[in-house]
């Protein structure tokens, strides 16, 4: 069985073919500038890499292209579009209307449609790439997998904001957290590591990326997670400020004459690891400048540390302790130096890292705890297509 996995932006489209035997992706790559001028497809399959530059006004035009580059008799991967099972859309946001990947009717469209107003910025790009697959594989099963359903789970204490009751009821505002593919699977990959059923682990799990987030999760189910109604909050990101006090905006709004919006932006895209620093989004760029004796990047890093450890700690009280504690993502597979800062001080509730091991950087799943470390600490590379092409085979059979 083959599943195209889809992940559609605003101007970009991001795609994977997966064998469901092995697992693998045969093919990968996205479209870029869809809607713009010079836009372009990266295309990868059978080892080859390949750039098409060609006009995308639209995600129907570039579908058909990555279609076309899949069948490819040079870099292709596959001999025809009826190879192609099924296809996963990654979804940003179910509200609280799916608690699971579903299969796409036309009702169940109109309802993440509905959804639209809580991710103003992913949704309508996530909805123009289902209707562009469907009117060209008008035949073919879709599945639609959110980014939000994995932290359905979290009881009403931990996703109520203290706002009163009727803004949930009427406005639907609450917590629903992100990146829920990368949080299940990281913390079934450390299950299975473990040798351990995952009803019987309590894990945090570090998904430190551009954006990040942190849950917590009991028995196989989310109970908290960092991020909140919408993905701003949390730890401080590369651009994003993370969590602040609401009082800030209005603040900010008499001070610099910027609009509500503007300030909204402003902490989206200005503030976090660029904006304290000064240099850089990219950690590895604020490491470089740390180390020639850059303050602020120090101070960003330092910042970022110190907000994940908080959280660490917050969902050992959460779940009443905690077994085992894993890294993720572009800065969690990467970052030692943010591993090691994160983790210090943590002995008191049994986490302790092999500082040696930890500098060490492995493919697959990496066992960095300490000799009689209570805790497993775990690198885990995560795989969010997967998690995508695993719920649509097993919807769409
Ligand atoms: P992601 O959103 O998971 O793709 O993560 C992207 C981020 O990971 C980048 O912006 C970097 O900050 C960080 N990153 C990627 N590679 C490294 C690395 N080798 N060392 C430190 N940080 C890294």
């Amino acid at each position: 069985m083959k599943i195209l996995v889809i992940n559609a932006g605003s101007s970009s489209l991001k795609y994977q073919l997966i064998d469901m035997e092995t697992e693998r992706a045969e093919a990968k790559g996205g479209c870029e500038r869809i809607g713009l001028e010079g836009s372009f497809l990266k295309h990868k399959a059978n080892g080859k890499e390949v750039l098409i530059e060609e006009d995308m006004p639209n995600h129907q035009v570039a579908v058909k292209l990555v279609l076309e580059a899949l069948v490819d008799k040079e870099h292709g991967a596959i001999s025809s579009m009826k190879e192609i099972d099924a296809v996963g859309h990654r979804v940003v946001h179910s509200g609280e209307d799916f608690n699971c990947s579903v299969l796409i009717t036309p009702e169940v469209l109109e309802t993440i449609a509905s959804n639209t107003e809580l991710a103003p910025l992913h949704q309508p790009a996530n909805i123009t790439g289902i209707n562009a697959c469907r009117a060209i594989m008008p035949d073919t099963p879709m599945v639609a997998v959110f980014d939000t359903a994995f932290h359905s789970t979290m009881p009403d204490y931990a996703y109520m904001y203290g706002v009163p009751y009727e803004a949930y009821k009427n406005y639907k505002i609450r917590r629903y957290g992100f990146h829920g593919s990368s949080h299940l699977f990281v913390s079934e990959e450390a299950a299975k590591y473990l040798g351990k059923s995952k009803s019987e682990l309590k894990i945090v799990t570090c998904h430190l990326g551009n954006g990040s987030s942190i849950s917590a999760v009991n028995g196989g189910k989310c109970v908290d997670t960092s991020m909140g109604f919408t993905p701003l909050a949390g730890v401080p990101m590369g651009t994003r400020s993370g969590d602040v006090d609401p009082a800030i905006v209005e603040f900010l709004e008499t001070k610099t004459g910027m609009n509500t919006a503007e300030v909204i932006s402003y902490l989206n895209k200005k503030s976090g690891m660029a904006g304290i620093s000064g240099v850089s989004s990219d950690f590895r760029d604020l490491s470089a400048a740390m180390e020639q004796g850059n303050d602020r990047a120090r101070l960003a890093l330092d910042m970022f540390a110190y907000a994940t450890k908080k959280y660490v700690g917050a969902y050992a009280a959460a779940m009443g302790g905690i077994d085992c504690l894993v890294f993720t993502a572009g800065i969690g597979e990467n970052d030692g130096y943010i591993r090691e800062k994160v983790t210090d001080g943590l002995g008191f509730l049994g986490i302790a890292i092999d500082k040696a091991e930890n500098k060490i950087r492995k493919g697959g799943i990496h066992d960095i705890t300490a000799n009689g470390g209570k805790v497993k600490v775990l690198v885990i590379p995560t795989n969010e297509e997967l998690v995508i092409a695993r719920d649509t085979a097993r919807l769409s059979k």
